[in-house]
């Protein structure tokens, strides 16, 4: 008897939604004259809703100088860059659009790549194999690219604790002097909205000798003088050899990239397949993308808003004693620490109150951590902010989530560890560290 392909895809889907985390999408219209609103259509009815959930942290997709250069371009180039970068799609725009990468990280040269995933992936796992016996060394909270990257170099990896630097330090101080070590990491991490330890780490790999690789994916556009990320706000830029970024955040666009050295560069763009063997961004994309770089690099004010709004909105929902993280980044995580309670609140946020942030469930974040992760950007209003918080209010009363006190450490649940209190003798004692302290009933 033939092998009964429809059965076992159907049991794959089956397990997720055994665990409540069957992943549904909304079909939604974002407004680009009105953000941060969207059109949602559902069984055929369209209704307005508010975005609180878009990594377009600026609203660059749909600010006039990008749009202006996306339709331009598109009207004297087309549409499609008409191949691969070696064989038709070395456009002008390509070209420029890496010249602005490299300027903004203060790095010799830049390469574009079809996503920010591609970038970290075809990025590690080239230079892990260009470097011979090369060891790669991972924070545990990267990123699945990154995680991608390192498993198909096939190298010898190591993976330290989140930010933990004794750990990173006892992991370099094993590894022979002479051997190519890599230390990858990320500066604000997206649900946690934590920041890596950029100078320590740099400094460790300086002194063992090891490259440092450093994904900004979340912070290109929103942190610096010029928007190049944490580490131009900390003044590290020239002590990081790879700032990997993507075009589709903050940019507003779509496409990742790395900076670094004109040789590192060349070798990646001479040996990574997942940037040789596929189609290059359009033109139109890359006109846009250099066009959004340009005027963040000159202007902070959308970056200030959005500061601004994210810092009032942490305020608003503490006060109202709703159990969102201490995070020092614009990510504002509400902590549910249930799967189906986490997509219940979502569900009830946009049925009843048009507000559209969705669940983040296992795998993204462990299990018994599940959030709402909100974003803000420049255009939410006191208003907007307002609504969100009676719309929560209104769930958590709805869903019987206990909200929270704030000293109230010793007696919640860590949300790194599931079913564990926070105490003193916490290994990681994040809740007491950075003020987190998530109390939820599961009923
Ligand atoms: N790196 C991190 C830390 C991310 O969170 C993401 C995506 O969300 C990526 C890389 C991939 O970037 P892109 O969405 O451009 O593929």
């Amino acid at each position: 008897m033939a092998y009964d392909y429809s059965h076992t895809l159907l049991q794959a889907l089956e397990s997720l939604h055994s665990e409540r985390r069957y992943r549904t999408f909304h079909t939604l219209e974002r407004l680009c004259d009105k953000p941060p609103h969207a059109i949602r259509t559902k069984d055929g009815v369209r209704s307005e809703i508010t975005v609180w959930c878009s990594n377009d942290y600026l609203g660059m997709s749909g600010h006039a100088a990008v749009r202006a250069a996306f339709e331009a371009t598109a009207s004297t180039c087309g549409v499609g860059a008409g191949g691969t970068r070696n064989i038709a799609g070395t456009s002008k725009a390509i070209v420029e659009l890496e010249g602005e990468l490299a300027d903004l990280h203060q790095k010799e040269a830049a390469l574009v790549f079809g996503s920010g995933y591609v970038s970290n992936d075809a990025t590690l796992s080239t230079l892990g194999k260009i470097f011979p016996n090369c060891v790669i060394i991972s924070d545990s909270e990267n990123h699945a690219s990154m995680i991608e990257g390192i498993r198909r170099s096939g190298v010898e990896k190591y993976i330290f604790r989140h930010n933990d630097m004794v750990h990173l330090e006892q992991i370099l101080q094993k590894i022979a002097p002479d051997r190519p070590k890599i230390v990858a990491f990320e500066s604000v991490y997206s649900m946690d909205g934590d920041i890596g330890h950029i100078g320590h780490i740099c400094d460790l790999a300086k002194r063992y000798g090891a490259l440092t690789y450093l994904d900004e994916v979340h912070a290109v556009g929103l942190y610096g003088a010029r928007g190049a990320g944490v580490a131009e706000r900390d003044g590290l830029l020239h002590k990081v050899d790879v700032i990997e970024g993507t075009l589709g955040k903050a940019f507003g666009c779509y496409g990742g990239y790395i900076t670094g050295s004109a040789e590192l560069i060349d070798v990646v763009r001479s040996f990574a397949s997942g940037f040789i063997f596929t189609t290059a961004l359009p033109p139109s994309l890359c006109a846009a993308a250099a066009a959004s770089v340009r005027h963040l690099k000159a202007s902070n004010l959308e970056r200030a808003a959005m500061h601004a709004n994210a810092n009032a909105l942490k305020y608003a929902l503490q006060t109202a004693g709703l159990p969102v993280m201490a995070t020092p980044s614009h990510i504002v995580p509400v902590m549910i620490g249930d799967a189906e309670l986490c997509r219940r609140a979502s569900d009830m946020l946009l049925d009843e109150h048009n507000i559209y942030i969705q669940p983040i469930n296992y795998p993204t974040v462990p299990r018994g951590t599940e959030r709402l992760r909100i974003t803000v950007t420049p255009f939410h209003t006191a208003a907007h902010i307002a609504a969100l918080v009676d719309a929560l209010s209104a769930t958590w009363a709805a869903l019987g989530l206990e909200k929270t006190k704030r000293d109230d450490c010793h007696e919640s649940i860590c949300f790194k560890r599931p079913n564990t209190k926070c105490t003193d003798a916490c290994e990681l004692n994040r809740a007491k560290k950075c003020g987190v302290y998530v109390a939820y009933s599961a009923a």
